[in-house]
């Protein structure tokens, strides 16, 4: 079986496609940050647009990669929220229209669940439902139980930023240009993570609950202190910056090793076992933090499971593989279905809600 996927809810224009084998046939992912890096980070309208002029070209290279034409696939998949709506309907009017041109079945993917997912198109059965997954992205910061396709179980999230949010806006402040994410990460490496004394919100409250709005004023008052009395952020030294980052980075890491370890016990009173815990989003893509992860779930004798780098940050594949979960147990959507910009993870149909 395979399946084509289509991904613009954000800035990346992507399509990909799939096998139930696991394979991944095609992976086309463009980037529009040139387009807003003006901006100083994502303007819907831009996006909208330029996926429109970009993305019947990826869907051509994806098939010529694949070396295969729309005939030989078996379904159509689309992000169909939550997103940026402008850019959202792109992809979903171009998949319904293939659809129906080709009599294809048409999937309308949840964007976080392809991120939920996509750990079982790369580890396979170690990623064998039910697990715990920390969504860490852009947009999200949840722990949740995934029992099946469609069947999520919230335990927690945050009540102000998304941890990639925080991380952002943490690197705009410091002068970094966005996404800040990646450039945190890297910057970090050289940086001393006790310099700076940083709050970590939620640490040791009851529940899986998160907050990184104090941290990242934490940061500011620290910025502004090295700023001194004219406030600029150039009198802030290379190495000033790389040890706020690591000392940021070594707090979100506590907060997530602390909110985790309580999702654990959590899902071990429900199912027995305290993991495996799946760690997917875009700031998945952070090795320092899968290092952390990776040490509390060796001391609770579980395992890490995560996608490779590439395939945390947004792409097709992770849509083409959701999709083709959604396919094999027959829970297609229809051509009416509406796009939808908000649209959490646990009011998603799955294979309980069939008939
Ligand atoms: P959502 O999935 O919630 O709709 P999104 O699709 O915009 O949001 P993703 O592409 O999943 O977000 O993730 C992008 C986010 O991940 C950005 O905030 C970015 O800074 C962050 N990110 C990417 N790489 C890293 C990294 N190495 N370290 C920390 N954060 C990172
Ligand atoms: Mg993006
Ligand atoms: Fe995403």
């Amino acid at each position: 079986m395979k399946v084509l996927g289509i991904e613009t809810s954000c800035d990346e224009t992507a399509a990909a496609i799939v096998d139930s084998d696991h394979n991944i046939l095609a992976n086309r992912v463009l980037s529009q940050l040139e387009e807003h890096e003006p901006y100083g980070g994502v303007v819907p309208e831009i996006a909208a647009r330029s996926h429109m002029d970009h993305l019947d070209r990826l869907i051509r290279e994806a098939l010529e990669e694949a070396r295969l034409g729309f005939e030989d696939l078996d379904g159509i998949a689309a992000t169909a929220g939550p997103g940026l709506i402008g850019g959202v309907f792109v992809g979903v009017m171009t998949a319904k229209a293939i659809a129906a041109a080709r009599k294809l079945p048409f999937l309308a993917v949840n964007h976080l669940e392809g991120h939920a997912l996509t750990a079982r198109l790369t580890e396979g059965e170690a990623a064998a439902f039910p697990y715990l997954l920390l969504l860490v992205s852009g947009g999200h910061c949840q722990l949740l139980a995934v029992e099946a396709v469609g069947c999520y179980s919230r335990l927690g999230g945050t009540i102000d930023d998304a941890v990639g949010e925080a991380f952002d806006k943490t690197a705009k402040m410091m002068g970094l240009p966005y996404p800040g994410g990646p450039l945190m990460e890297q910057i970090a490496k050289k940086g001393d993570p006790e310099r700076f004394d940083l709050p970590r919100p939620m640490k040791g409250r009851p529940g899986c609950d998160f907050s990184f709005s104090g941290l990242k004023t934490a940061v500011r008052n620290k910025i502004l202190e090295l700023a001194g009395e004219d406030g600029a952020i150039s009198n802030l030294t290379d190495q000033d910056k790389s040890d706020l980052a690591a000392s940021f980075q070594a707090a979100v890491g506590d907060v997530l090793i602390d909110r985790c370890s309580h999702a654990m016990d959590l899902f071990q009173a429900r199912y027995g076992r305290p993991g495996p815990l799946v760690v997917a989003g875009g700031v998945a893509a952070n090795l320092a933090l899968r290092d952390r992860l990776t040490a509390l779930t060796d001391q609770r004798q579980t395992s890490l499971l995560a996608p490779p780098v590439k395939l945390c940050t947004d792409n097709g594949v992770m849509i083409a593989w959701a999709g083709l979960e959604r396919l094999q147990l027959g829970l297609t959507d229809s051509l009416d279905f509406a796009p939808r910009p908000r649209w959490p993870l646990d009011q998603l149909t799955g294979v309980k809600d069939r008939a």
